[in-house]
């Protein structure tokens, strides 16, 4: 049997979705080594374009709509966008939701996740608001 490669990355999307939302359901991350922290902020400090988001998908399946933005608002508003195009691609599996994404929307994404990624690791307002939680340290600097 032949899986497609539409049909694989749905598969493959589908699977990773329900095992981190099952696994923020039951755990709360940072509480369990089956949740650990993000290895790059732990080696260097800095924050990735993905940290927070674990904490984002724990928040939001409680409803907590306001702590999940603050955790990480570029995984906030890509997820919906990320579940439609699965739930489009198991309902209509031949229509190539995600091979036919234009090659300018993943650079420009790419773009956005870069410049997200740099932005949240400045250590001045308002960009240290991207950081996981959208809290200043206090020793940050005070941009007047
Ligand atoms: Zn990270």
């Amino acid at each position: 049997m032949r899986i497609s490669a539409d049909r694989g990355m749905t598969i493959v999307s589908t699977l990773a979705v329900a095992a981190i939302v099952s696994a923020v359901c039951l755990l709360r991350p940072g509480a369990t080594f089956l949740l650990p922290p993000c290895p790059l902020h732990a080696l260097t400090g800095l924050y990735c374009p993905g940290c927070g988001s674990t904490r984002m998908l724990y928040h939001l399946v409680r409803g907590e709509l306001g702590m999940a933005f603050r955790d990480n608002p570029l995984s906030f508003m890509t997820l919906p966008v990320v579940l439609y195009g699965l739930v489009r691609q198991w309902l209509q599996p031949n229509s190539g939701v995600f091979t036919r994404i234009h090659p300018g929307w993943i650079v420009a994404f790419g773009a956005i996740v870069i410049a997200f990624a740099v932005a949240r690791n400045i250590p001045a307002k308002p960009f240290c608001r991207l950081a996981p939680g959208g809290e200043c340290r206090a020793a940050l600097v005070q941009v007047r």
